[in-house]
């Protein structure tokens, strides 16, 4: 269900032929050079959508300390096995009646989720507008399929509890891009967070 990581990236990484060890400072002293590097490298997404699938608590990745990212992979996690745990109740429900609606109902929920943590990565890392916006209309259509997948199996797809975990993981998203952007005041709240707790 989690298609948000692939390794194909790596080849195009800034850090491919750098010394590792500038990423994994032994001394715990601050690692300028790796976030240095890390700023210009051209896969920034592709290497936080990694951590985020796959957490690794020290380093730097994307240019952010470990403790800096821990949030946000926890509230990854949560949303994510949340999800996974609807996922199959509906994968469950799909063998009776309304099968194939009810399957095609979880494929757009997990695609949702897809879309969601696309989302929240371009918004961790204060992306280009552009790739901001296609992110959030991606999120968006993802939404609309899945609600239209809804209409035709006649069910819910989602969830008090995938409703907290999505608030979560975006205000994750959103207070990482306060903490690393050059210009927290000019970064607004996501309209997508707006009245959220
Ligand atoms: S963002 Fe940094 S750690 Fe990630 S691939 Fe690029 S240079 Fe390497």
């Amino acid at each position: 269900m989690d298609s948000l990581s692939s390794v194909g990236w790596r080849g195009r990484a800034a850090c491919v032929d750098a010394d590792p060890e500038l990423w994994f400072p032994v001394d715990g002293a601050p690692a300028a050079v790796a976030v240095r590097i890390c700023r210009t490298c051209p896969v920034r997404r592709e290497c936080i959508a990694d951590d985020l699938a796959f957490p690794f608590p020290a380093g730097v990745r994307a240019g952010l300390d470990a403790d800096v990212r821990e949030p946000l992979n926890a509230a990854y996690v949560d949303y994510r096995t949340v999800v996974a745990t609807r996922y199959e109740v509906l994968r469950r429900a799909a063998t009776r009646a309304n099968g194939l609606a009810v399957r095609v109902l979880a494929d757009a929920l997990a695609a949702e989720a897809d879309a969601v943590a696309g989302y929240a990565v371009a918004l961790a890392l204060t992306v280009p507008p552009a790739e901001w916006t296609a992110a959030r209309d991606a999120y968006t259509a993802a939404i609309a399929a899945r609600r239209s997948a809804e209409a035709a199996a006649g069910r819910s797809a989602g969830t008090a509890r995938i409703d907290r975990a999505w608030v979560r993981l975006l205000a994750a998203a959103h207070r990482l891009a306060l903490i690393t952007t050059a210009a927290p005041a000019a970064l607004a709240v996501p309209s997508s967070l707006a009245g959220a707790a």
